[in-house]
C-alpha cells in the first residue's frame, strides 16, 4: 500500500496515470477477511471516485517543490501507514454477534478518545443506504468521531499550506480510529476501523444522522465546534447498547444556508448546486464531484468552500445568535425513519 503511494506522490515518471482509488482497493481488500459483510440498500450510491484523469503536469501532488514533498511525508507516511495497520485489525474471529457494555466503558472510551484528539463523537446504527454500492461493513453500529483541522493554513486554500493542514487531519483521524479499535477489542469487543481516508460508507451522511452536525449547502457537515473545518472518522463495532442520540439540534443550519449560498458563490468553478438535491438514497446531491474533482486535484486539494464558511470563520454559536431564522427555506432532511432507536 505505501508502495502504491509512492507509486503516485513520485508518479511523474511512471507512464500510468496516478491512481488513489487503486490505494483504496487494498483497505477494501482486506474487509474480505470478514467472510460475511453487512451489505448496502438497493438504493445506495458509489464511492466518489478520486481519479481526475489530468495529465501530469496538471496533478499539483506531483509538481511539489522538493521542500513541499519533504514536508507531506512526514504526515503522509504516517497516514497511509496507520490506514494499512488499520484495515487489518480484524480482531479474533470469536465476538458474538453483538456486546452490551457498561456505562463506565463508555466514559473510558470517550476518554480515550478525547486525550487522542476527538473534538466530539457520537454513536450509530449504520443504515444500509449510507453504505457504498458493492461495499460492506463488517459490524452494525459505529462510533463516528471528528478532528479540527486548524483555522490559519485552512484560510490559505487552496495552496500547499492548506492540503498539509488536511492531510493532518487525515493523519489524526487514522491514527485515532486504531487507538480505539485496540482499546475496544482488547476489552473483549469486536471494532474495526474505517479508513481515514475513502472508507466504505458516507461518513457526512452518518455525521448528521448521528447528531454530530447537520450537512451545508457545501456537501461537508457543520458541527458546533469547528463548523465545517474538521474530518470525519468511523469505527464500526458489534456494541449493541451504545448510547445512540435519536435527535439533531443542528438542522436549522441548512435554514441558514438557503439564504446565505457564499459557497456556491465563491466556489471557483461553480460546482455547488445553488439548492441542494435529493440523492435517492436518503441524502442530498450538494455538488457536481467531476467539476469539484478536477480543479481539487489542480488546486492542492482544494478546501475553499469549508474555509469560507461562515461556520468555519466566525463559528457556530455567533451564527447561530445572529440568525433570524428562515421561513421559506427548502427543507432537505435525511429521512428520520433512517435513524436507528437503541436495540
Ligand atoms: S457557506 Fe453558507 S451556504 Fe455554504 S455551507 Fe456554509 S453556511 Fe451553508
Ligand atoms: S472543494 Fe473547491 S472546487 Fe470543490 S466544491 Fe469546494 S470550493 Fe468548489
Amino acid at each position: 500500500m505505501l508502495q502504491q503511494f509512492f507509486r503516485i506522490f513520485l508518479g511523474r515518471n511512471s507512464s500510468e496515470p496516478p491512481s488513489l482509488d487503486q490505494v483504496l482497493e487494498y483497505t477494501d481488500k482486506q474487509l474480505e477477511k470478514f467472510g460475511t459483510l453487512i451489505q448496502p440498500a438497493p438504493e445506495s450510491k458509489p464511492r466518489t471516485s478520486f481519479n481526475a484523469h489530468l495529465p501530469k503536469d496538471q496533478i499539483s501532488m506531483l509538481n511539489f517543490t522538493p521542500r513541499q514533498r519533504l514536508k507531506v511525508l512526514t504526515k503522509a507516511v504516517p497516514l497511509i501507514l496507520n490506514m494499512q495497520r488499520g484495515s487489518r485489525m480484524i480482531g479474533r474471529q470469536t465476538y458474538p454477534s453483538t456486546g452490551a457494555v457498561s456505562p463506565e466503558f463508555i466514559r473510558k472510551l470517550e476518554t480515550l478518545a478525547r486525550q487522542a484528539g476527538v473534538k466530539d463523537l457520537r454513536y450509530i446504527k449504520v443504515p444500509p443506504n449510507a453504505i457504498f454500492r458493492d461495499k460492506g461493513i463488517p459490524y452494525p453500529y459505529a462510533i463516528i468521531y471528528t478532528v479540527e483541522m486548524d483555522k490559519e493554513p485552512i484560510d490559505t486554500s487552496p495552496s500547499f499550506e492548506s492540503q498539509h493542514e488536511v492531510m493532518r487531519g487525515y493523519m489524526n483521524l487514522a491514527v485515532i480510529a486504531n487507538k480505539m479499535t485496540a482499546f475496544i477489542q482488547k476489552q473483549g469487543f469486536a471494532a474495526y476501523p474505517g479508513t481515514a481516508l475513502g472508507g466504505v460508507t458516507d461518513y457526512v451522511h452518518l455525521g448528521e444522522l448521528a447528531g454530530l452536525g447537520a450537512i451545508g449547502y457545501h456537501g461537508l457537515l457543520i458541527t458546533p465546534g469547528e463548523g465545517a473545518r474538521l474530518r470525519i472518522g468511523t469505527i464500526y463495532t458489534n456494541i449493541s447498547n451504545l448510547p445512540i442520540q435519536t435527535t439533531n439540534d443542528h438542522l436549522w443550519v441548512r435554514d441558514f444556508c438557503a439564504s446565505c449560498k457564499k459557497c456556491v458563490r465563491k466556489c471557483p468553478v461553480k460546482a455547488i448546486y445553488d439548492q441542494p438535491k435529493p440523492r435517492g438514497d436518503g441524502g442530498m446531491q450538494c455538488i457536481d464531484h467531476a467539476t469539484c474533482r478536477t480543479f481539487f486535484t489542480q488546486q492542492y486539494g482544494c478546501a475553499v468552500c469549508l474555509a469560507i464558511c461562515p461556520f468555519s470563520q466566525v463559528g457556530y454559536e455567533t451564527v447561530k445568535a445572529r440568525f433570524k431564522g428562515n421561513p421559506h427555506a427548502p427543507q432537505f432532511h435525511i429521512p428520520v425513519e433512517s435513524i436507528p432507536t437503541l436495540s
